[in-house]
């Protein structure tokens, strides 16, 4: 008979948490198969080892905290999104309608048609560089939310 279905068993046996049934179904496997028996013992044995290195429960207090950091950086990273996407959208079509209406009109001034070119390049310029000093400093703030 194949062992995998006593893999989960035995795991559940090493935390008390096998049922009568699946004990004898267990047991039965066991006597019959030394490499089973072989490997619930060294379960056993990394578990005698490491009970006493048992972690510390968190307190209810510590998951709040820790779920409403996580809410905080959800809805601050969605807000990025959606402001990026707005801004890209809007900067989209404010050139696209500069463009069209003075830059390259011939019934513009020049001096204008070079200013609203200016001005456009300046704004996605200055756009670019925020988002991406905003960007890196995602990536490399590591402590973000963590409160000192
Ligand atoms: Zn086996």
């Amino acid at each position: 008979m194949s062992c995998d279905p006593f893999k989960l068993s035995m795991m559940a046996k090493i935390d008390g948490e096998l049922g009568r049934d699946e004990e004898a179904a267990l047991q039965a496997h066991l006597a019959a198969c030394s490499p089973c028996r072989e490997e619930l013992a060294s379960h056993q044995r990394i578990k005698e080892m490491t009970s006493f290195l048992r972690l510390r429960q968190p307190e209810d207090r510590d998951w709040e905290q820790y779920w409403s950091r996580i809410h905080n950086r959800l809805e601050r990273n969605l807000a990025w999104i959606f402001v990026s996407a707005g801004a890209v959208l809007l900067a989209g079509f404010l050139t696209f309608w500069l463009l069209e209406q003075f830059v390259l009109s011939a019934a513009v001034p020049w001096a204008l048609r070079l200013g609203g070119t200016l001005l456009i390049a300046g704004l996605l310029l200055l756009f670019v560089s925020v988002w991406r000093e905003r960007w890196s400093l995602r990536k490399t703030d590591r402590y973000e939310g963590i409160i000192r």
